[in-house]
This record gives structure tokens, sequence and C-alpha cells, in this order.
């Protein structure tokens, strides 16, 4: 008796479908599963047989022989515990004959019977409604994170026995998940107005949220950097439903979805230690997963004493801040993760931390210069914004902050007028913000009144810029711009794109 049962594999953020197909036959008794498996899918053969008989079905000794195709493509997971034992129980007469044609099946089978969560089911329910299918069988425990997917019937199953019940009675179900609602209720995070003093940090931080810029934050240590980088996601604009789908399917192949509410609402916020491999930055593993950089995608990756981090880690941030996107090679091909991040990096500016406060800072000059070397100009190139934090004065310390126009509810209405006049500027364009300005772009909507131009030119001969930096100046008071509703580029616009240019300029020398 031969059964087929669809089910999907994992690869990079993408499933692909999976035909289970199990043979029961007389002969000598035994279990054989073939198809370019991984131990993890291997393993299948003991939970499954265990599974069946302590769920209480009497399974017959015949031969069984298991194939996953298409032969080519390597299997992971344990998602296949549970296509393989319906393959059987459908092949012994416990479920109707075609009962589960067109439904595509997955999940972790238990000892016990029980059925368990798996990773990636956001993806395979995607996939099966792009590929026709009729419903999803998924574990219950991933039906809040499946019915993110509209207009395919999903059921939800926690036992072996619920799986018989199912497929008899077809009772899945078309239930649109209102994610709209569950969005409004979120809680909103730090507040900026819990910062003292730092109005320099704050205002950086209103840039970089307001036009997506990399933003580089220097000062000593308690400066309020850490603090400054926490509240930058509550300056950015909400996801949108779309982009929420997204992250929910990084997060389900990672296996990082919340298990209440197993939705990405609110953009991300990844703050990895120093130490951290090029490989979990970068995603990877045999089986590639995603790493720091891509779980950050739409949101804020804070690298804290940033030339700490080993310079492979470094130097490997170049390439997905320029593409938004990295690809991870393997021998079993290639897979792409996208990576559009705004990447907030912190450092102090020597090993002591107090440079160029002499009183404080013993360091030579030779340390200095090592420790800031350790950031290459390419990837200082990439940094759209670098500000310096200072240690709060006694006065700021103790002024009331309820006065304050740099409250995150305040910076964030700012920010938003910035977002719009870019999403009007920018509705035929590839990009978003004017973080993301490719350099052919920036002539075209970086246009500056005459003074504004003298003063860019000065700064070019006195700061000795390259044409790179010529470019992130203009992006940057493009921002500026926007966050005063001004369609040129004005002076004082310019001015203070040309301070944070400066500003790096006065330390890497
Ligand atoms: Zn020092």
């Amino acid at each position: 008796m031969y059964t087929c049962v669809l089910s999907a594999t994992i690869q990079g953020l993408e499933a692909v479908p999976v035909k289970v197909e199990v043979d029961v036959s007389n002969g000598l008794p035994g279990f054989s599963m073939v198809g370019s498996l991984t131990s993890q899918v291997r393993e299948a053969e003991d939970r499954v047989r265990t599974a069946i008989h302590n769920a209480e079905i009497a399974m017959p000794p015949k031969r069984v022989t298991v194939n996953l195709s298409p032969g080519d493509i390597q299997k992971n997971g344990t998602g296949f515990d549970l296509p393989i034992a319906a393959g059987m129980l459908e092949a012994m007469g416990y479920l109707p004959q075609d009962g589960l044609k067109g439904v595509l099946v997955s999940g972790e089978v238990g000892l016990d019977g029980g059925v368990r969560s798996v990773k990636g089911i956001l993806a395979m329910v995607l996939k099966a409604k792009e590929c026709g299918c009729r419903a999803c069988i998924v574990p219950k425990a991933n039906l809040k994170e499946a019915r993110m997917i509209d207009n395919i019937p999903i059921a939800g199953i926690s036992s072996l026995e619920e799986l018989i019940k199912t497929v008899k009675s077809k009772t899945w179900t078309c239930e649109k998940l209102q994610v709209d609602q569950i969005n409004q209720s979120q809680d909103e995070g730090p507040d900026f107005s819990d910062i003292r003093g730092q109005i320099p940090g704050k205002r950086a931080a209103l840039l970089a949220a307001s036009g997506f810029h990399n933003l580089l934050l220097i000062g000593p240590p308690g400066s309020g950097k850490t603090m400054i980088a926490g509240r930058i996601p509550g300056l950015l604009p909400k996801l949108t439903l779309e982009e929420s789908l997204e992250l929910t399917r990084i997060y389900s192949v990672a296996g990082m979805l919340p298990e209440e509410q197993p939705w990405i609402l609110k953009r991300p916020f990844r703050s990895p230690h120093h130490t951290i491999s090029p490989q979990a930055l970068a995603g990877g593993g045999r089986i590639p997963k995603p790493g720091e950089i891509t779980l950050a995608h739409r949101g804020v990756l804070f690298l804290d004493e940033f030339p700490e981090m080993s310079r492979t880690s470094l130097e490997l941030l170049r390439q997905p801040l320029e593409d938004g996107k990295i690809w991870i090679s393997r021998i079993n091909g290639k897979c792409c993760f996208p990576t559009e991040i705004l990447l907030v990096g912190a450092m102090n500016p020597c090993p002591c931390g107090y440079y160029p406060d002499r009183n404080r800072c013993s360091c030579s000059v030779t340390q200095v210069n090592r420790y800031l070397n350790k950031i290459s100009q390419p990837l200082l190139d990439r940094l759209d914004i670098c500000a310096q934090t200072s240690i709060s004065t006694y006065g700021e310390f103790r002024t009331d902050v309820s006065e304050t126009e740099w409250t995150t509810e305040k910076m964030r209405q700012k920010a938003q007028m910035a977002h719009q006049i870019q999403q009007e500027r920018y509705k035929e364009e590839t990009f978003r913000f004017n973080g993301e300005m490719s350099p052919e772009k920036i002539s075209k909507y970086c246009t500056t009144r005459p003074d504004a131009e003298k003063l860019l030119k000065d700064a070019f001969i006195r700061l000795g810029l390259s044409g790179r930096g010529c470019n992130r100046i203009l992006r940057v008071a493009r921002t500026v711009a926007d966050l005063e509703g001004s369609a040129e580029i004005k002076e004082e616009h310019m001015a203070e794109a040309i301070g944070y240019r400066s500003m790096d300029k006065q330390y890497w020398r």
C-alpha cells in the first residue's frame, strides 16, 4: 500500500515542498528511510513508531519504506514526523484514502503521540498557499503563527488522535488573525525623557531614525550611548502588516518566536555582545540560520564597544550595509537573508575612554590611534552620522525633564513628518529613506542652495573629503531639511550635516 503526503523543508527563509512517500508492504518487518536526510530527519523513525504505539493504534508487523522527494534537496528539521505518521496511518487504513490529498502537513511527534511545534511554519503555510493547497495541518502550538496567512484553511492539532479526527471530519477552518488590533495595544518601550541632557546625542538619534542613517556614537563611559540607542526603535515608523509578516517569518525560521504571541509586531532591537562570532553575526551553519544582522532586519542593530569586535566581524558588516542583504554559501547551495538595518555603533574614544580629556586620559597617541583604527575607513564611510556624547553636568542631571521637547512622543512626531515627506518623494523609487539613497540619485533629490553648496565646497577642501564622504553629508543634510519641512537644502542644514562628518575627522586623522 502506497501513500503520498505533502510537506516542506526550510532552505534559508524559503519553504521547499517535499513529497513524503510511504510504502507499507508485506515482508520482513522493518523501517527504512531514504531521500538525502540529515540525522534529525532520520530520528523520525524511532519517534513515529513509538508514538503510534503509545497512541494505542495497532501497527501490524509490516515493512515500511519512506522516501522524501525530491532526492537532491537536503531535508532537515523534525517537521517530517507528522507527515510520515500520517502516511503510515493512511496506508494502514486508519485515515480515509486520499484524505490528505492537497493538504500540507508538518509537525514533530513526541513519544507519547503528542504533536509539537516546529520552526518555519509561516514560510510553509505561505508556500502551501502559493502552490494552491486546499488546507494545512500544523501543530496546535504553531496555529497562531500559521493564521497570519489568510485565505487558506488551517487545522492545529496536538495529537495523532486529533490528526485522525481532523482528516475524517475535514475540520480545517479559515480564520483571519486580527493582527491590527494587537498592533495597537503594544507598549512603547523606554522613553527619551529618561535621559538627562545629551541633546547632541538625542538630535543625532532623531536624525538617524528620521532618515534611516547608520549612526556612530563616540563618548566616555557613562555618557548614555546605550540608553540613546535603545530608544531609537521608538522613533521609527510602525511596522506595516507586510513587514510584520516578513519579520515573523525570519524569527519563525530561527525558532525565536515568543510562545504567547507568535508574531513580530515591533521593530527589532538587537544588541549582541562584542565577542560575537562572525557566523552568529552574519548567519550560517551547516543548515544556514539567520544571524543577528538579519534578526535586526527593519530595526536597529546596536553594537556596543564597536572597536572591540573582531576584525572579521567588523569587515563582514560592510557588504550587508551596502546591499541590504547577505549571501551565505554552503555545500548545498547559497541562500540569501535580508539585512536592511539601522546600525548604531557605540564606542569609547580610546582604551580608557576619556580621550581627548587629557586630565583623565593617560593613553598614548599610538594607543589611541591603534584603538580607533580598528574601525576601517570603508566601514566608517557607511556610518552616515558620527556624534559625540559627553557626561551630563550636574545642572543637566537635575533639570525637570517633563518640560523638555526631547521626549520620545515629541521626537516621534518630528520623525513621522520626515518619514511622510520621504514616502511621498520616493514613491517611484526602490528605496524609501534618505539613508538608503544611492549615489546616482543624490544629485536628483539633494538640491542645494548656493550658500549651502559653498559650505560643502569649503568643507571638501578643509576636511579633505572623498566623494563618498560628500555623499554622506548630502544624505544627512537632506534629512535635516526634511525635519524642517524644507524642499531645498539650506546653509544651516548643510552646516549641521558637515558637523557630523567633521566629528569623525576629529578622531580619525
Ligand atoms: Zn584614554
